[in-house]
């Protein structure tokens, strides 16, 4: 059985600066630290923190004292000033793209566009733009049917922002409704290296000797989901979050196995899965 990997895949650039910016400041002896949120949506990186002695917490009042972490998916604007006024020292691990999207949405904002999200509302980058705001100011939508159930007549502008995870080409039909509605200017927010592993996990499905893919990361980890969904288009493909999730039923038949893993797993991760495989060859 071989393993053939995506041509791209796991960690993207803002994740593994993030990753390493947080190990820095425990090998630095900082063990007064909490991460709000995950530092990236996979449970393996955040039992690999909390064993470094930074705890995941999900509220900001339950950091008493040290350092708050904020994660590669940015926190709304007030949380900087909230951590300050509680006595917390900021390391801020917020990739730049992300803040792209902020200093997009207050320009447009600013210039009296209402501002239409595309992504899910409970998403922690969501969440992000959006909490500071003014409800009236926005709208987060990923659906045609939700998009329907407003009227957008009322507003003169829309700016189309999408969260950063999201393949655009999914919700070219919302936004075209949006456009068929109002005046509608699109922001090109989708982050490159998103982009990147779903068109690889693509070519992963579409190649004629892979005969079932491994999708590697976290459960909640929505790139993970994406590209899950793209590959279950055309293999078999299962999402485990590591060597532990693999059954050996599903490997019956294959003489070639596809990994990809999203953008929130660790490459140690995937070599895991990877000699797992290998192991269930051995004993095949
Ligand atoms: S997926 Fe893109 S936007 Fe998100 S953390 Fe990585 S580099 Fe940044």
């Amino acid at each position: 059985m071989k393993v053939k990997r995506a041509e791209k895949y796991g960690f993207c650039a803002g994740v593994r600066v993030a990753d390493q910016k947080v190990k820095r400041f425990a090998q630095l002896g900082g063990s007064d630290g909490r991460i709000l949120g995950q530092v990236v949506h996979n449970e393996r990186v955040v039992e690999e923190m909390a064993e470094l002695g930074v705890a995941t917490i999900d509220q900001l009042d339950e950091a008493a004292r040290g350092t708050i972490i904020f994660s590669a998916h940015g926190v709304p604007p007030s949380f900087h000033e909230q951590a300050r006024q509680r006595g917390l020292k900021i390391l801020d691990t917020t990739c730049p793209f992300v803040y792209d999207v902020h200093e997009e949405a207050d320009r447009a904002a600013s210039e009296g566009a209402h501002l239409v999200f595309i992504g899910s509302p409970r998403h922690r980058e969501v969440i992000g733009y959006t909490r500071d705001r003014d409800p009236s100011t926005y709208h987060v939508l990923l659906t045609v049917e939700e998009a329907e159930a407003i009227d957008w007549t009322v507003y003169a502008r829309l700016k189309v922002l999408y969260q950063t995870t999201l393949n655009a080409e999914e919700y070219e039909e919302v936004v075209r409704y949006l456009e068929s509605q109002t005046e509608v200017s699109r922001a090109d927010t989708i982050c490159y290296a998103t982009k990147e592993n779903q068109d690889a996990a693509r070519m992963l499905g579409d190649d004629p000797e892979v005969d079932l893919i491994l999708v590697v990361g976290g459960a909640q980890s929505a790139n993970t989901r994406h590209l899950w969904e793209i590959c279950k288009q055309d293999k078999p493909s299962y999402l485990i979050q590591g060597p532990d999730d693999l059954h050996r039923e599903w490997f019956a038949d294959a003489r070639v196995v596809g990994i990809t893993a999203g953008a929130s797993t660790p490459d140690y991760v995937i070599d895991e899965v990877e000699q797992a495989v290998g192991a269930l060859e051995e004993n095949r």
